[in-house]
């Protein structure tokens, strides 16, 4: 097509391109909730598959490195041989308890204590043979080392169980900082999430508001108006739309084309029923008009029975006038002439010129009586017209009147015009300027 232009944009590829981003910018969004969701997962199950029977398993240590110290305690407190060697072999039972060997230095620690409390033991057996021997210095001294030994023991043991308490404690706490970090993620990527919703609703708003609204308004606009000036809308850098556009003010101009075709074609039927219609030097019907317009009064008083009377009314040597004052000021008379009949009639009364200076006159709802006292009337009133002339003298006419009187259903206009014809002529024979009934 010629001018068409390029358009850098396609409303298809706009939309295509918009939908595109949305899918992509929500399938991300999707992703990052969905991995951190895994995330959680993976945490809780390594929560309850690791970290709580670890968790438990420190605790069990603890317990048993408690035990390991009251044993150790009655092992230095207890005044019975017998009771201490029991203690040390529950004690070296104890060690080997699966908590304390799960960790390689809580297990080094417990064989060790399990040794320094059987030399412990051994060293008051030693004590109590040199009390009985009476050599108590010796006792006390060969005890010393040993309760010296336990009591670092101890110490260590007491550590170590403090150690895993804490370590049990701290492993639930940054446990705990791992949920809340996920938990942080998911409501920021919620919130991000809202916001592009947010924005991606805007965008659709305005895109819709760009490609449907906006083009339907503007069109709306142009087209519903009552000027015929060329419409015009801004060019759209959206290639569908400007040829829209361009379509629409070409629509319009046709439109606007099409409405002054009609409007001459109306004007120019009504100028020719005008004419057809209105005889032109008289304005009044001329003779195809007044047939019309009286055929139609006459079926109607004859259905209705109404009276009904026909006046033809012809100016007094009038050929007198033409030769006398040449024909323009014929034309003037016979244009005054019509003037005088006009005024002296009612509005349902209907005048006509037949020709000439022939008129004739319809008078619905009249009787012979009516009829010959509106036909005197205008006979008066002709007679009384005083037509000035250019030298200053006065033209006076005259007019003869005839009348036919609607006689029954069956007649006809043509022949009312001929009785009222004939009683026209008796007035004309009679002398003229007088009325005559057929
Ligand atoms: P009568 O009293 O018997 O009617 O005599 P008359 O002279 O009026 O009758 P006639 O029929 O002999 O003459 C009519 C004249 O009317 C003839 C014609 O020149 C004139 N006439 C007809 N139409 C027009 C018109 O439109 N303008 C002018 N100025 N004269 C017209
Ligand atoms: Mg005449
Ligand atoms: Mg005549």
């Amino acid at each position: 097509m010629a001018g068409q232009k390029t358009y850098r944009w396609r409303l298809g590829r706009v939309t295509l391109a918009a939908s595109v981003l949305l899918a992509v910018v929500f399938a991300l969004g999707a992703w990052a909730l969905l991995h951190e969701a895994g995330t959680i997962r993976r945490l809780a199950g390594d929560t309850r598959t690791a970290l709580l029977p670890g968790m438990l398993e420190r605790q069990r240590a603890v317990v048993n490195i408690e035990r390991l110290k009251q044993y150790g305690t009655a092992v230095l407190e207890s005044g019975e041989s017998r009771v201490r060697q029991d203690t040390v072999v529950v004690f070296s039972y104890l060690v080997n308890h699966p908590a304390l060997q799960s960790d390689p230095e809580t297990a080094a620690l417990a064989h060790h204590a399990a040794e320094i409390v059987a030399n412990l033991a051994k060293a008051r057996d030693e004590g109590d043979a040199l009390r009985a021997a009476g050599q108590r210095a010796a006792a006390d001294e060969a005890e010393r080392r040993a309760r010296l030994e336990w009591r670092d023991t101890f110490t260590a043991l007491d550590a170590r169980s403090e150690s895993l308490f804490v370590s049990a404690g701290d492993m639930g706490t940054r446990r705990a900082q791992d949920f809340d970090g996920a938990a942080s993620h998911v409501e920021m990527m919620v919130g991000v999430s809202y916001v592009i919703l947010a924005l991606a609703l805007v965008c659709g708003g305005v895109l819709v508001h760009q490609l449907l609204l906006k083009p339907i308004l503007l069109t709306t606009a142009a087209l519903d108006r009552e000027e015929t000036t060329p419409v015009k809308l801004p060019p759209s850098a959206i290639g569908e739309i400007d040829l829209f556009y361009r379509s629409v003010e070409r629509i319009a101009t046709a439109l606007s084309e099409i409405e002054d075709a009609h409007r001459q074609a109306r004007a120019a039927q009504a100028e020719l029923r005008r004419l057809a219609s209105i005889d032109e030097l008289t304005g009044v019907a001329n003779r195809r008009w007044f047939t019309a317009m009286a055929s139609r009064e006459l079926e109607r008083c004859r259905r209705f029975n109404h009276q009904l009377a026909l006046l033809m009314i012809d100016v007094d040597h009038f050929k007198r006038v033409n030769d006398t004052h040449g024909h323009a000021v014929g034309d003037e008379v016979l244009k005054a002439f019509t003037r005088v009949l006009e005024g002296n009639l009612r509005s349902v009364d209907l005048l006509g010129r037949l020709g000439g200076e022939e008129f004739a006159v319809m008078l619905p709802e009249s009787d012979e009586t009516a009829a010959a006292h509106t036909a005197e009337r205008l006979r008066a009133a002709v007679e009384a017209l005083e037509f000035p002339l250019e030298d200053g003298s006065l033209l006076r006419i005259t007019t003869s009147v005839g009348i036919a009187i609607l006689a029954g259903a069956a007649e006809t206009l043509d022949n009312l015009l001929v009785r009222a014809d004939s009683a026209l002529y008796t007035a004309k024979r009679d002398g003229r300027n007088r009325v005559a009934v057929s």
